[in-house]
């Protein structure tokens, strides 16, 4: 039983003891640094009534900060060892923990509704995690997740940016986005070969009059080929260049502009254009 943040020590012992071989696939590497935990908690801006919703908890060291700050924490765990461990390291009342798929959760399995994301993501699925989540939980108005730096630095990046790409733009669409800092390889176990990024969002009204899948239909293909003008790249989307041509001229967008230069907004009124009939 564990009831403080868990240092290096405490993580190895808890590990060999749950018999935990930390896998690459799962993403496992399991952070053992109390700063960094009380770092990531005071960066989510949590109220006392927040309810938290993790995704991944692992061996719990995120976990037990969480439970100190919000009124009640849902934990999603995929692997089965780890799910059914976690209410022995964190005792709270007001933790509960789901052996699940982040990816597969629906919203009506959480009572009380989250209202904060907050997790050290599994970086191979980070993006998709957060996207279907913010989807699939309306009451989510924020939060924060640590994910692999590039990532982060796509999700937040805005038009314009060499790394503004599809994880921006859809994130854009939930939410608005900043960087809330970098965390070294060091303070994980196994220590990853990669930088860490923490990641901010706040919640937004998407664009007015616009429908999610439609809109998200016209970014995929603007940024499947991102060096071409939208006048090609929308050009199967929209049934042929002449009519991507027309689509984006009632849009207010140049046809010769690229995907990477627009903001979410633009291609909502994009795909509301294709809508009306161009003559
Ligand atoms: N939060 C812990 C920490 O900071 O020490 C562990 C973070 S570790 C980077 C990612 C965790 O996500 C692992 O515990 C892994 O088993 C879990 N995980 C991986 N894929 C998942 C999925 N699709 N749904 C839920 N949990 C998943």
């Amino acid at each position: 039983m564990a009831d403080s943040l868990l240092g290096p020590a405490e993580i190895r012992e808890l590990a060999a003891r749950l018999g935990v071989a930390p896998t690459k696939k799962l993403g496992q590497n399991f952070l053992h640094d109390p700063n960094t935990i009380r770092r990531i908690v005071a960066a989510a801006g949590l109220r006392a009534d927040d309810v938290a919703l993790e995704v991944g908890p692992g061996l719990g060291s995120l976990t037990l900060g969480l439970v100190g700050a919000v009124r009640h924490v849902h934990a999603v765990e995929i692997d089965p060892t780890l799910a059914a461990a976690l209410p022995e390291t964190v005792t709270a009342p007001h933790l509960t923990v789901h052996q699940a798929d982040a990816l597969r959760v629906r919203g009506d399995r959480f009572d009380p509704a989250p209202t904060m994301l907050v997790a050290n993501l599994p970086y191979n699925v980070a993006v998709p995690v957060v996207l279907s989540l913010l989807a699939e939980l309306p009451t989510l108005r924020g939060g924060l997740v640590m994910v692999q730096k590039e990532v982060a630095d796509r999700l937040v990046a805005g038009p314009g940016s060499k790394v503004y790409g599809v994880p921006s733009v859809k994130l854009a669409w939930y939410a608005e986005a900043k960087s809330a800092g970098k965390v070294p390889p060091a303070v994980f176990w196994p220590v990853p070969n990669v930088d860490s990024g923490l990641v901010a969002f706040t919640r937004r009204e998407p664009p007015a009059d616009a429908v999610r899948t439609e809109v998200f239909a016209v970014i995929d293909a603007a940024f499947a080929q991102r060096r071409k003008t939208l006048r090609a790249a929308l050009a199967g989307w929209a049934g042929g260049a002449d009519r991507a041509e027309q689509v984006l001229r009632a849009a207010g967008v140049s046809p010769q502009a690229r995907g990477e230069a627009l903001t979410v907004g633009e291609f909502a009124a994009i795909a509301a254009a294709a809508k009306v009939s161009v003559p």
